[in-house]
């Protein structure tokens, strides 16, 4: 058995970041720039009311309350050629650009206006409540660095600033296929000795809450030259390739003999609990993940090899999930087997503001409905676990 981490070196060391290529910033959420931003535009663009009220000259309400001459309205939008002389005012709404002559604005709330007049009730200083152009980015700022995640607010200041299309770490195309000839993938009665297929729906939701692209290559069977076909056209079509089943000890796992023939392969037996089994390597260059078919094990091995693998392709600097100190709301029993155990848990934040820990359910690798309860899984270092009250690393597993 290997350590975890050997395992993972090995697949970030293959699955690397690959080229960037110009998207359009409506297909960009979430990914990781490859370009530095540099501002050509000032944001905002003119100066303009961050309220609703009246554009005035400060120095005709020093002595409010006062009264002024309303000389129009400037709106929102094309500039409303008002200019304002000693005496007036323009009502002017959130947005609207400043008229000529006026260097303040008065809230709504500070005034009554009746027919063509308005009462300013307090004096306000040059400048009230108006955004300068540049206010928030100024023309040759560095708005973003290469590296940076792409969020909902990045996306709107590059929107902003007038990209239609920026160079990211393109979206992996992950194909996903399950094996086994246990599976079922129609909808009908099962037969003795079948199951249905729940993998592949699992890995298919997991690639896509990474961030990456799945595509469905549908059920093969153990028989090893349609894992070959199949391995051979995911290759091709797709960035990466996950498949589950077929890697274990058994004498139909496949999955092994046909990577280990036509990739360049590593099958590993690590030191943890779920998930000991796992191949991973390439297939014409192709990086492939082969997990484990137990439903928990496929999961967990998705989330400590896949998922890293799969964002440092897109360019992640930090493809790990956080691990993060919690306290074990109950007793997280083991036994010393050699292996690290990920236990599937429930987290929430208690009282005191840290994360406690209790069991989701039958902790077995078949039990998958534990897994989906759970929102954590909790790092059991060998040995006899953890006791109620205790201090246990988990990984949330919070999307
Ligand atoms: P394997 O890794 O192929 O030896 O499979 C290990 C266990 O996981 C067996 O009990 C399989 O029936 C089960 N299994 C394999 N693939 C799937 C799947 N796609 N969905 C549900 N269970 C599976
Ligand atoms: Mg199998």
């Amino acid at each position: 058995m290997i350590p975890l981490e050997e395992a993972r070196d090995y697949v970030l060391s293959v699955a690397t970041r690959r080229d960037p290529s110009m998207l359009a910033v409506s297909e960009v959420l979430g990914l990781v720039l490859a370009e530095q931003i540099v501002s050509d535009e000032a944001i905002p663009p003119f100066p303009n009311t961050a309220m609703d009220g009246f554009a005035v000259r400060s120095v005709d309400v020093v002595d409010a309350p006062c009264d002024l001459r309303i000389v129009g309205t400037a709106a929102a939008g094309p500039a409303s050629g008002l200019v304002i002389d000693a005496g007036e005012a323009a009502r002017i709404m959130t947005g609207a650009v400043i008229p000529d002559g006026a260097d303040a604005v008065v809230m709504v709330e500070l005034t009554s206006a009746v027919g063509d007049t308005v009462t300013v009730q307090q004096p306000v200083p040059s400048g009230n409540h108006i955004r300068l152009a540049g206010d928030d980015i100024e023309s040759g700022d560095v708005v973003f660095e290469p590296g940076t995640v792409l969020t909902a607010g990045h996306l709107g200041v590059l929107c902003s600033l007038g990209r239609r299309e920026v160079l990211v770490h393109p979206r992996t195309k992950v194909g996903v296929f399950s094996t086994g000839d246990e599976l079922v993938d129609e909808d009908r009665d099962l037969r003795p000795g079948e199951i249905r297929d729940s993998n592949r729906r699992t890995l298919l939701s997991l690639v896509a809450l990474a961030g990456a692209d799945p595509v469905d290559l549908g059920l093969v069977r153990d028989d090893e030259e349609a894992i070959e076909a199949a391995l051979r056209t995911g290759a091709a079509s797709c960035d990466a390739l996950i498949t589950s089943g077929g890697v274990s000890m058994g004498d139909f796992d496949f999955v092994k003999e046909v990577l280990s023939r036509i990739g360049d392969m590593r099958w590993m037996q690590i030191a943890i609990k779920p998930a000991k089994p796992f191949a991973f390597g390439t297939v014409d260059g192709t990086p492939i993940f082969g997990l484990p078919g137990n439903p928990v094990s496929s999961m967990v091995s998705f989330e400590l090899f896949a998922r890293p693998g799969l964002r440092s392709m897109m360019g992640h600097d930090a493809p790990l999930r956080p691990t993060i100190a919690a306290v074990a709301d109950e007793d997280l029993r083991r036994g010393p087997d050699g292996k690290t155990h990920f236990l599937r848990t429930i987290a929430e934040v208690g009282v005191d503001g840290r994360f406690h820990v209790r069991s989701a359910g039958g902790q077995g690798s078949h039990m998958l409905w534990a897994m989906a309860r759970s929102n954590a899984l909790a790092v059991v270092p060998d040995g006899n676990g953890v006791e109620r009250g205790g201090n246990v690393d988990v990984l949330l597993l919070l999307d």
